[in-house]
């Protein structure tokens, strides 16, 4: 069994810590902001200080995968959460019997277990602090990596870190969860490591989103997907725990018309202009319009024509790979790549440094990157479609899988077996490419949904006008 440093206490390093001190290692996790998780879900709202995850206070919806993995993997975690007053819900129950063809058995695949982020990652700290194995240490930022011997100084190897209070910590392995803004290629080029090789763009996307709360703990009944696609813009309305909510508009970050949605009024009459969406505007508003854009779309590879750049540190969660987040993939994804990486290690044990680090990236390479390139290219596609809408010219595009995924999505409602295609696919439960590959369904979606069904609501010249009103 090892002794595991995590740089960074976020969803995903408290996961991985939980994960593997459940089978034996013993986790020292290293976060640099200093707050412990607050110890209810209103303190975690009105005041957990947590500056080290920008996107802390902003929308954020856990997919049915993450209740899925959680409820196997980290079961107190899910009791934790239920506690809290975290929502559980179903997209099916209460939908009209013609839409859904009735209740399947296997429809609980499609329940939530959702909240506002500092809510659930509050929980998941208290569960983490609690876990036999875990010590986490709070206010301690990693400043730098320590380098070892091995690998006959062939590959530089990493035997531990070096705090900011130039403490020195050694460990069989680093893990390194420092989220969005990890600085790992700057910490592996000062032992010398070459870089890994990094893609990085700004995703194009910006976020205006508020969240609200009713007086009596419902939620408002969702008229379509959490994620609406308009002309010009798309819509997020994402439920969450003990009665809130979060509304989201998401747009081209080049669309500087629509700017002035950061003041409260103009963003209510635009939500307001939609009769999909106006009613999530009935509740008492608990935030401001945060704004939130230069959100990068990231990803690394450690390993470099079958080389690792190093050994004895390796990436998890949005320190591997991250990307623009409106389709709310990012934490199910971060706690499918914690399960792996403690599967990796029953495998692979980091005395082997290069093994355990070439594992790893198959790992990656395996279980996440696919969902990765998924949402890279969805992103991309509705950006494009975006950034046309607003120039008012069509989007076109001869790409198959757009135009499939498109008619996916057209035609779920009109078609149970489409329909649960389309939620396996936006639940993270299966990639789009298995879902459409099944017999017969690429051909019924594209029988049924060839033709876009928009949502109702105000074209760009239109939604121009109520914002200059
Ligand atoms: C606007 C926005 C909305 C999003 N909405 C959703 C959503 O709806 N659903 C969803 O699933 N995902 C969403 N995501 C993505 C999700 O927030 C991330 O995928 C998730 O936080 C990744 O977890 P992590 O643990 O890898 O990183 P983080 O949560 O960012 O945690 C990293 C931690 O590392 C610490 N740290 C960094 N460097 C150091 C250091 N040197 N020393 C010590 N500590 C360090 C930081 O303080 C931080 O606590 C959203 C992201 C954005 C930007």
């Amino acid at each position: 069994m090892a002794d595991v440093l995590t740089i960074g206490g976020g969803l995903t390093g408290q996961a991985a810590a939980m994960l593997l001190a459940r089978d034996g290692h013993h986790v020292t996790v290293l976060e640099r902001d200093p707050a412990p998780p607050a110890a209810s879900p209103e303190e975690a709202w009105a005041g957990w200080e947590r500056r080290g995850v920008n996107q802390f206070r902003m929308l954020h919806y856990f997919l049915p995968r993450f209740r899925e993995i959680a409820e196997v993997e980290l079961p107190d975690v899910v009791a934790e959460l239920d506690a809290d007053g975290a929502l559980r819900q179903n997209p099916l129950d209460g939908m009209p019997v013609e839409m859904s063809g009735g209740l399947r058995d296997d429809d609980r695949r499609f329940t939530v277990l959702t909240g506002r982020r500092p809510v659930v990652e509050a929980a998941v700290g208290r569960v983490t602090e609690r876990t036999q194995g875990v010590e986490v240490r709070r206010g301690v930022a990693v400043q730098g990596l320590l380098p070892g011997n091995e690998n006959a100084g062939r590959i530089p190897h990493v035997v531990g870190v070096v705090t900011d209070d130039g403490e020195e910590l050694r460990a069989d392995l680093v893990v390194d969860a420092g989220g969005r803004r990890s600085a790992l290629p700057r910490l592996l080029s000062g032992i010398g490591a070459p870089d890994p090789v990094e893609e990085r763009d700004d995703c194009g996307f910006v976020y205006y989103g508020r969240h609200f709360r009713s007086p009596d703990g419902s939620i408002p009944p969702a008229f379509g997907p959490g994620l609406m696609p308009y002309d010009s813009v798309s819509i997020l309305t994402l439920p969450a725990d003990n009665g809130t909510w979060g509304v989201g508009l998401v747009t081209s970050a080049r669309d500087a018309e629509l700017r002035a949605t950061r003041d409260p009024e103009v963003w209510t009459r635009v939500v307001a202009a939609y009769p999909l969406v106006a009613h999530w505007l009935d509740g008492e508003p608990i935030s401001d319009v945060e704004v939130m854009a230069k959100i990068e779309d990231r990803h690394r590879t450690f390993v470099v024509d079958g080389v690792p750049v190093a050994t004895g540190v390796l990436a998890l969660g949005d320190s591997w790979a991250c990307t623009n987040p409106s389709v709310g993939r990012g934490a199910s994804i971060g706690l499918l790549h914690a399960c792996a990486l403690r599967d990796t290690l029953r495998d692979v044990p980091p005395d082997d440094p290069v093994a355990l680090a070439t594992a790893w990236h198959a790992a990656t390479t395996e279980v996440v990157e696919p969902y990765f390139r998924d949402t890279l290219a969805f992103d991309r596609h509705r950006l494009a479609e975006i950034d046309a809408q607003i120039a008012g010219v069509p989007y076109e595009t001869d790409d198959p899988a757009w135009l499939l995924a498109q008619a996916l999505a057209n035609a779920a409602g009109k078609d149970p077996e489409l329909l649960r295609g389309y939620l396996e696919i936006v639940s993270l439960l299966a990639r789009g490419v298995d879902v459409l590959s099944r017999p017969g369904i690429a051909d019924r979606a594209l029988e049924l949904g060839a033709e876009p069904a928009p949502f109702p609501g105000p074209s760009r010249a239109e939604l121009l006008a109520i914002v200059a009103t």
